[in-house]
């Protein structure tokens, strides 16, 4: 199994869903079955009772699970069909050890984030990863793991750990962090500092993104992008994937594509023992 890896950093709504769907999308493209889980750090055990003027319309999947619409953008762009446990919030995750602490499954032990709260999220992602999700009804290749808000939120900590763990569970070639960062435009000068802060905030959290996309208002000029790559010590300036505004969020995928997105997955998670990768890329 191979997990691709989707956080942000700076601030939130920077696109993070947008480029977890067309990581997926681009990913079929090569022939991979590919499934999605998204996590939100909030305590709600789902999204059904948030009100939708804070939080947007509820999406409602096959099982009744009441969700975040991103779940509704993964069905569409991937054309699976998810269910409740495709999205794991703080609410339910500690709901489910606490259960397991009722029933006395930890045999009498002290129950602690970690690692009990942490090997929970690993496993339950792991299960979900497994799940069939497209109508082939086979397990899938790749799961895209979305984590909902901004890295160093209180909220997403216990997350940040499992995530961190379940790399190393993945094994080598089988797990990659793409993340996500904001590069503005103050005058006419694009600035790198805010994505610099963010992946030394993801590194002292543990994690260690292998390629960063930025956001940015217009698309990051050649110096922009090695500037980044420098100082955010990814392995090369393919690593670094300008996403700039377009008019429809449809036109992502694309826009990641020309920039090389593929070939740099595929040899990272080395896809090609995977699904059979078309030649020309
Ligand atoms: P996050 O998951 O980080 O909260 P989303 O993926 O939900 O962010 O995107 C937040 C908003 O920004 C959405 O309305 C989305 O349509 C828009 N958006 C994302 N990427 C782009 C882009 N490249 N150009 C224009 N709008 C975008």
């Amino acid at each position: 199994m191979k997990y691709v890896l989707v956080s942000g950093g700076v601030i939130s709504g920077i696109g993070k869903g947008v480029i977890a769907s067309s990581t997926g999308l681009l990913l079929k493209t090569l022939g991979a079955r590919v499934t999605s889980v998204k996590i939100d750090p909030y305590m709600n055990v789902d999204a059904g009772t948030m009100a939708p003027t804070e939080h947007g319309e509820v999406f409602v999947l096959n099982d009744g699970g009441e969700a975040d619409l991103d779940l509704g953008n993964y069905e569409r762009y991937l054309g699976v069909t998810l269910g409740r446990d495709n999205n794991i919030t703080t609410g339910k995750v500690y709901k489910h050890v606490i259960e397991k602490e009722r029933r006395g499954d930890y045999l009498g032990r002290t129950v602690q984030i970690v690692p009990h709260l942490t090997d929970a999220i690993q496993d339950w992602i792991e299960r979900v990863a497994r799940t069939p999700a497209d109508d082939t009804n086979e397990q899938p290749d790749v799961c895209v793991i979305e984590l909902g808000g901004t890295l160093g939120d209180i909220e997403s900590a216990p997350f940040v750990e499992a995530l961190r763990q379940l790399r190393r569970r993945a094994g080598k070639d089988n797990f990659l962090q793409i993340h996500v960062s904001l590069v503005p435009v103050i005058g006419n000068e694009l600035k790198t500092k805010p994505t610099q802060q963010a992946i030394r905030d993801a590194r002292s959290a543990g994690l260690s993104p292998d390629l960063i996309a930025c956001r940015c208002e217009k698309p990051l000029d050649r110096a922009t992008i090695e500037k980044i790559a420098m100082f955010c010590q990814v392995e090369s300036s393919e690593h670094v994937i300008g996403v700039h505004n377009v008019n429809s969020t449809y036109h992502v995928p694309m826009l990641l594509e020309q920039q090389g997105y593929l070939r740099v997955l595929g040899d990272i998670l080395k896809l090609q023992q995977t699904v059979q990768i078309p030649r020309e890329l």
